[in-house]
């Protein structure tokens, strides 16, 4: 198991140095903002829709290295997916990361290498910023600037 954690912890260190899709859309469908106060995480996500599907998504930002490899693996995983497999994909992810760390939570792929903040309820924020933020640009009213807190 301490293994498969160091495996989990250099992919969270890679994409940190190397987050993927960091950058700004030109013109893009929704722009939002979110921040985590707890920890001092930023990003804007840029979210460009074909109709109800996820065409690309990319974000810019500073914070830990929780948030921005959170960040990169969820635009990893959204692209290409409608709008209600990114909101069904928020929930199981939410889920994964909100569980007792005693309990077993569903295999989410490449994302499970965040389930792990289970057992840092203050990392559980960072982790979900990037997340939060999305539900909220695709969500169809548009809103103020998401904040965990
Ligand atoms: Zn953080």
């Amino acid at each position: 198991m301490s293994e498969l954690n160091e495996l989990y912890q250099q992919m969270i260190l890679d994409h940190n140095r190397r987050p993927r899709n960091f950058r700004a859309i030109e013109a893009p469908s929704r722009v939002q903002e979110g921040y985590n106060p707890l920890c001092g995480d930023r990003l804007t996500l840029y979210v460009t829709l074909d109709g109800d599907i996820v065409a690309d998504v990319a974000f810019q930002g500073s914070g830990c290295a929780i948030s921005k490899a959170s960040a990169s693996l969820m635009t990893e995983a959204l692209k290409g997916k409608r709008v209600d497999e990114a909101r069904a994909l928020f929930d199981r992810f939410h889920r994964m990361i909100t569980t007792p760390p005693d309990q077993p939570v569903e295999d989410l792929g490449k994302l499970s290498v965040l389930a792990g903040v289970r057992e840092f309820p203050t990392r559980v924020k960072c982790a979900s910023l990037a997340w939060h933020t999305m539900k909220t640009a695709v969500a169809d009213e548009t809103a103020g600037p998401v904040t965990t807190e």
